[in-house]
């Protein structure tokens, strides 16, 4: 045995657990391992969970905040508006030195999956370019899908079929679109349908932004579940954002939950972006903007948390970390009860794997042996701190650490750590 972790965490356990690895993957996850193996780390007591899977991330827009201006009224469009001027002055190495660095804060969140939407509504295709070539440089330690995005619409911007034709013959992995974003409700209805056919033609998963705007009559998402479902492509698409459904009716949107299911759509929320995006029109009271997600979660639909954003025109702030997204939802979505707040991890970790057709995924004999260490002794610990990563080990192999803080107080002559746990 290469490495065993001493008295581990998992999810909801109230007991600790060793856990072995050989040959890069688990071999032994029970209490007291006797092998001593040829390393031994002792966890403390530390909270474990498999990879977190960021499932929704603009890598070719990370770390453009304020470039070349911030967005001062906070909306959606407005970052659409920037970005559009940002883009004329992307090069390769622009996007692939911003894009490096971004990877490696997610990795160091204990991120070792990552779908990335990249903009293809650009002739140069600079950034899908870039993406495609950073996915090769870093495959061993993260594997990274990339999606073909419209971001300014398919049949709204010139040649919008012919790039995303071009971009997926490239070798991108999932097809975008954006059907709210689009002119006219017609050409949104286009989008969707396109979608899903080409994704179905050339068998890869399909995921889209839609209704992500406060508009109630915005009602994309009907459409992509009857295509999903004539299809015949159940499980294979992702709606992102889907914030119209936070104003929807309720015996409407009673009615869309079930094409939803009917469908197996993989839905997505970005609890960081659209906090900020949604509700700019309102005056009082403000909505809150986001989509359906305990109700969707209660009727086994799979719905899963990202950030959408690294430091960008949509989001100033974010460092690639799906557990800061869980930590805004618990507030956002008031998913403060015991139970929900442990469904946060999985709609981080195991819920997004699926979405991501991640295989071999979890912390069982004979899968590889991938893992995050918390530096919290739970699971709502690690989400009441947003707790720093002390380990993130993929095949066996320590990828990052962070070394725990430390506090002191000093009161009546006397100093003391403190700690945060209860
Ligand atoms: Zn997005």
């Amino acid at each position: 045995m290469e490495l065993v972790l001493r008295n581990a965490r998992l999810h909801d356990n109230d007991y600790l657990v060793d856990i072995g690895i050989s040959d890069g993957k688990f071999s032994e996850i029970k209490k007291n391992i006797a092998d001593k193996g040829d390393e031994e780390i002792d966890l403390k007591g530390r909270f474990v969970s498999p990879p977190l899977v960021e499932i929704h991330v603009h890598m070719d827009a990370a770390l453009t905040v304020g470039e070349p201006r911030y967005n001062l009224g906070g909306s959606l469009l407005e970052g659409i508006d920037i970005w559009s001027e940002r883009k004329k002055t992307l090069t390769k190495e622009d996007v692939k030195n911003r894009v490096r660095k971004a990877l490696k804060w997610e990795i160091s969140n204990g991120v070792t999956r990552v779908r990335t939407h990249v903009d293809v509504c650009d002739p140069s295709f600079n950034a899908l370019n870039a993406l495609l070539e950073i996915k090769k440089e870093f495959k061993d330690y993260i594997d990274l899908q990339i999606v073909a995005f419209p971001q300014e619409g398919i049949f709204s911007y010139p040649d919008g079929e012919e790039l995303m034709r071009k971009a997926m013959e490239k070798g991108t992995d999932v097809v975008g679109g954006i059907p709210h974003y689009e002119w006219t409700r017609e050409d949104g209805v286009k989008d969707a349908i396109f979608a899903v056919s080409l994704g179905k033609e050339l068998g890869k998963m399909v995921d889209l932004h839609i209704d992500e705007t406060d508009d109630e009559h915005s009602r994309f998402v009907e459409v992509l579940a009857a295509e999903t479902i004539k299809n015949n492509y159940l499980g294979k698409v992702t709606a992102s954002h889907t914030t119209a459904m936070h104003s929807y009716n309720n015996a409407y949107a009673f009615k869309l939950l079930g094409w939803i299911k009917k469908a197996e759509l993989n839905m997505v929320t970005n609890p960081l972006d659209n906090s900020v995006l949604q509700a700019r029109f309102d005056t009082y009271p403000k909505r809150r903007g986001h989509t359906r997600v305990k109700e969707m979660d209660a009727m086994g639909i799979n719905v899963s948390i990202a950030d959408d954003s690294i430091m960008d025109p949509w989001y100033p702030l974010g460092l690639g970390d799906p557990l800061q997204a869980a930590f805004v939802f618990v507030h956002y979505g008031q998913m403060s009860g015991y139970n929900e707040m442990m469904r946060l991890i999985e709609m981080i970790t195991t819920n997004p794997a699926k979405t991501f057709g991640a295989k071999d995924y979890g912390i069982k004999v004979g899968n590889p042996a991938d893992l995050v260490v918390f530096d919290a002794p739970t699971a709502i610990d690690a989400i009441r701190l947003v707790s720093r990563r002390y380990l993130v080990i993929k095949n066996g192999n320590i990828i990052a650490q962070t070394k725990p803080y430390e506090t002191n107080i000093f009161m009546d002559g006397k100093e003391e750590k403190i700690d945060f746990i209860k």
